[in-house]
C-alpha cells in the first residue's frame, strides 16, 4: 500500500473511517483518536505528527486541539498576519498539500520545523460560528505526498477524519460542561431530585443525599424508589410523585420529612413531570429545607399564646386593681364626708380660747382630711373616665379668664420656687362651651405639674391660640423633661415616671393627668406631649369651640 502513491481506494477509506468511528463510540480520548488516525494513515503516508488545531477569529486564536504527539491539548500555535489571512480567505473543506513546507503559511512551517517534517498536508474544514478546524499531516521526511492532490479517496479520508475528531472535540467539550453543571448541581443548597415513570430516583445532587438519603455513605439514594421506601410513603413525598405523574399540580408546603438520622425535617416540595430525552415520562423536582422557618414560626405562635395569657392575667388583674379602688374609694368617701363636716363645724364654733397647740393640730387634720378627700375624689373620677361615665355639663366659659385665674391661683406655689410663670401671647377666644370646673381642674393640674417637675428658678409659660375650629393651649416647662419611652405611659391611671431626682417629690399619684385627659377628651378635644429630658415639657390640648 505504502507503494500507492495515488492513495487509498474507497473500500479501504470506508474501512478506516469506521474503525476510527468505534473508537471515537467506545471512548472520544482525542489523543488517542489522533494516534490511530496517524497509524491508519501511515498505510499511506508516514506522518511525524497529526496536529488538530482550531482557529478562531475573534480574537484571532490558534489553539492545538489535539495532537499526536505528547504536546498537550489547549496549547497556542504561532501564527502571523499571512497565516491567519491565509486561514480566512481558505476554500471551505479543502486539501491543501505543502511538498515543500518552505512554501507553507508561517504556522505550519512552524509546527513543521519542530516535527523534523518538510512536507505536510492541510484540511481546513468550513468555517463555523467564527471558527475553522485544521487537520494538519506533517509527513516523514523524504516521503512525496504531491500525488495527495489527485487522490479523491484521500481527500475523503481527511475530512472524514476531521469531522470526526470535531465530533469528538464537541462531545468531550458537552462532557466537560456536565461536569461544571454536575459539580455546580452539587453546591446549590437546594435538594434536586430526577425520577423515573416508575418513581424510581435517577439522578440527586448532594443536599437531596443529605436530606433524603440512607445515611450511608457508600449507598445513595439514586435507585431508590418512591413508592416502596417508607420516608416517602409516610411524608406524602409519594403521593405527591404520583400527582406530577398524572400531570397535577405537586407542590406542598411544611413536608415532614424523617431522614435516616432520626431527624425530622419540613420540607418544601415542588414536582413536574417532563418528557426525557428518551421519550418516557419522568419527574423532576426541587425540596427545600424549611424546619429553621417552621420552627421559627411554631415558637412564635408559642410565645404569642404564653404573650396572650399573660396580657388576659394582666387584664383580670388590672380589673381586679379597679375594682379594689372602686371599692375603697366609695367607703373612704362616706366616713371622710363625715368628719370634714364635723372639722367645719369645730373651726365655726372654736372660738379664741382654745388652746394654740390644740388649733394648730386640728388645722393639720383638716388640711390632711381635705388632702385625702382630693385624692378620694380623684380615684372616683379615674374610675368614672375609664367606665366612660364622665358627667359634662357644658356652660359658657372665657378659657383666658379661667386661665388667668388658674395663673393667679398657681403664682404662690411658683414664687416659693422662685419661678417665673407667665401668660404670655394669650389670645382673645370668645365664650366656648365646656364643663367649668372640669375643665379648670384639668388645666390647673396641668400647670401645677409643670411647676412641680421643674427645678427652682425655672420658667413656665402658658399660651392661647385661636386656631379657627380649635383654640390650642400650650404649657410650657423648661423642667426634668420625660424619657422618651414613658411619654405614651404617663396618660395611663397610676404611672409614675421613676427617675432619681424625682424620689423626693411625695405627691405623686399618677392620677392627674388620665383624668385631665378623660376630661379634655369628653368635650372632643386632644392632648400630647412633647419632651426633651433635661430640657423641658410641653404639653399641648385642642379644644373644639363648639
Ligand atoms: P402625678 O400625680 O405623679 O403628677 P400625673 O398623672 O399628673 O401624676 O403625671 C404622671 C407622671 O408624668 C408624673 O409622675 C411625672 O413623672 C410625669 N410628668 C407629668 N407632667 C410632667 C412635666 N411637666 N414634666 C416632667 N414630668 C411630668
Amino acid at each position: 500500500m505504502l507503494d500507492d502513491q495515488e492513495g487509498p481506494d474507497n473500500r479501504s477509506v470506508i474501512e478506516t473511517l469506521n474503525r476510527l468511528c468505534s473508537i471515537v463510540e467506545e471512548e472520544p480520548d482525542l489523543h488517542a483518536i489522533c494516534n490511530t488516525f496517524r497509524s491508519e494513515l501511515s498505510k499511506y503516508c508516514p506522518s511525524e505528527a497529526i496536529e488538530l488545531l482550531s482557529y478562531s477569529n475573534d480574537p484571532k486564536e490558534l489553539l492545538r486541539i489535539a495532537s499526536s504527539t505528547d504536546e498537550p491539548g489547549g496549547s497556542r500555535i504561532r501564527f502571523d498576519d499571512d497565516s491567519s489571512s491565509w486561514i480566512e480567505l481558505g476554500k471551505p473543506d479543502a486539501l491543501y498539500i505543502f511538498t515543500d513546507v518552505k512554501e507553507a503559511p508561517f504556522f505550519v512551517r512552524d509546527m513543521a520545523e519542530k516535527a523534523g517534517s518538510s512536507s505536510a498536508a492541510i484540511f481546513a474544514r468550513r468555517e463555523r460560528a467564527g471558527k475553522r478546524t485544521i487537520l494538519a499531516v506533517l509527513a516523514k521526511e523524504g516521503y512525496d505526498i504531491s500525488s495527495w492532490e489527485k487522490s479523491e479517496s484521500l481527500v475523503e479520508l481527511l475530512r472524514g477524519s476531521a469531522i470526526l475528531l470535531e465530533y469528538c472535540k464537541l462531545i468531550s467539550d458537552m462532557n466537560n460542561y456536565r461536569m461544571d453543571f454536575l459539580s455546580l448541581f452539587d453546591l446549590i443548597p437546594i435538594a434536586i431530585i430526577q425520577l423515573d415513570e416508575k418513581g424510581t430516583v435517577k439522578s440527586a445532587n448532594n443536599e437531596a443525599e443529605l436530606i433524603l438519603g440512607s445515611g450511608d455513605p457508600d449507598r445513595g439514594i439514586e435507585e431508590e424508589n418512591v413508592f416502596k421506601e417508607e420516608s416517602f410513603k409516610k411524608s406524602g413525598i409519594a403521593a405527591l410523585v404520583r400527582r406530577a405523574l398524572r400531570g397535577e399540580d405537586a407542590e406542598a408546603e411544611n413536608i415532614r420529612f424523617r431522614g435516616a438520622d432520626g431527624r425530622n425535617r419540613y420540607l418544601f416540595v415542588k414536582l413536574r413531570s417532563i418528557i426525557g430525552s428518551d421519550g418516557k415520562r419522568q419527574i423532576i423536582g426541587i425540596l427545600t429545607d424549611v424546619s429553621a422557618r417552621i420552627q421559627l414560626q411554631q415558637q412564635l405562635e408559642r410565645s404569642y399564646q404564653t404573650l396572650t395569657e399573660a396580657f388576659h392575667e394582666l387584664q383580670r388583674a388590672d380589673k381586679m386593681k379597679s375594682q379594689f379602688i372602686d371599692v375603697v374609694s366609695h367607703e373612704l368617701r362616706t366616713p371622710l364626708t363625715v368628719i370634714r363636716g364635723y372639722l367645719d363645724m369645730i373651726s365655726h364654733t372654736r372660738g379664741d380660747s382654745l388652746d394654740p397647740k390644740l388649733a394648730q393640730k386640728l388645722d393639720s387634720i383638716s388640711l390632711n382630711t381635705d388632702r385625702l378627700y382630693e385624692i378620694v375624689e380623684s380615684m372616683l373620677d379615674s374610675a368614672r373616665i375609664e367606665k366612660g361615665a364622665v358627667e359634662v355639663v357644658k356652660q359658657e366659659t372665657s378659657l383666658k379668664a379661667m386661665l388667668e385665674e388658674i395663673v393667679a391661683s398657681l403664682r404662690g406655689l411658683a414664687n416659693e420656687k422662685h419661678q417665673e410663670l407667665l401668660l404670655v401671647d394669650v389670645g382673645e377666644t370668645g365664650l366656648v362651651q365646656i364643663d367649668t370646673k372640669k375643665m379648670r381642674d384639668a388645666l390647673k393640674h396641668i400647670i401645677n405639674n409643670a411647676i412641680k417637675y421643674t427645678q427652682d428658678g425655672g420658667k413656665i409659660q402658658v399660651t392661647l391660640t385661636d386656631e379657627g375650629n380649635m383654640i390650642h393651649i400650650m404649657v410650657r416647662d423648661n423642667g426634668i423633661g420625660i424619657p422618651l419611652s414613658e411619654i405614651s405611659k404617663i396618660f395611663e391611671r397610676f404611672y409614675i415616671v421613676a427617675a432619681d431626682e424625682l424620689s423626693h417629690q411625695v405627691d405623686r399619684m399618677g392620677l392627674g393627668l388620665p383624668i385631665a385627659k378623660g376630661i379634655i377628651e369628653s368635650h372632643g378635644g386632644k392632648i400630647w406631649v412633647e419632651s426633651e429630658i433635661g430640657k423641658g415639657t410641653v404639653f399641648h390640648i385642642n379644644m373644639p369651640k363648639g
